[in-house]
């Protein structure tokens, strides 16, 4: 079985990465232990990722180059904004634990869209907050091997990502 529409795929992989600035970084590394699963397809993972995947079966390894701008994106400076601290609230109550320089906070935008904000400062005006994701501006270097493909469940296909182990887990 291989990488392709509609198989979930599991993969382990160790992520370098390059600002253009102080050369190439090590990121984060993924266990083929714990691998990382997602629905083959579904948008789920970079495109030039996925390219660098498809067709292939369980132990056939992978390494790809993605630049920034078919990564992330570039650093965009209008996604830092001041958000008001009563954005801070749930059920109407305030929610001082959140409001933490670092923390990684889940918000949604005007129109109800999921988005997750890192807090850089807190002041008087507000909660200045950076909304790019966090590997926008970086070149990416993925080198990887695939630890599993298997067919996908229905209920898979339905939502739009994986189930179970290294996939998504619904509360
Ligand atoms: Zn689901």
């Amino acid at each position: 079985m291989v990488a392709e529409k509609n198989k979930v795929v599991s993969i382990a992989y160790e992520l370098h990465v390059d600002d253009g600035e102080s050369g190439r970084e090590f990121f984060e590394k993924v266990e083929a232990s714990d691998p990382f699963a997602f629905l083959f397809g579904a948008d789920n993972v970079l495109p030039k990722l996925e390219e660098a995947i498809a067709g292939k079966g369980k132990g056939e390894t992978f390494d790809v180059f993605i630049p920034y701008t078919e990564g992330y994106g570039d650093y965009n400076e209008e996604k830092k904004v001041v958000v008001p601290k009563s954005a801070f609230k749930e059920n109407g109550e305030k929610q001082r634990h959140l409001m933490k320089v670092g923390n990684v906070v889940s918000m949604q935008d005007d129109r109800g869209n999921p988005m997750r904000g890192e807090i850089l400062k807190i002041d008087y005006r507000g909660v200045l907050m950076d909304f790019n994701p966090p590997l926008a501006g970086f070149d990416l270097y993925f080198s990887g091997e695939i630890v599993d493909v298997r067919e996908a469940e229905e209920s898979e296909i339905e939502h739009g990502h994986a189930h179970g182990p290294g996939g998504h887990h619904h509360a």
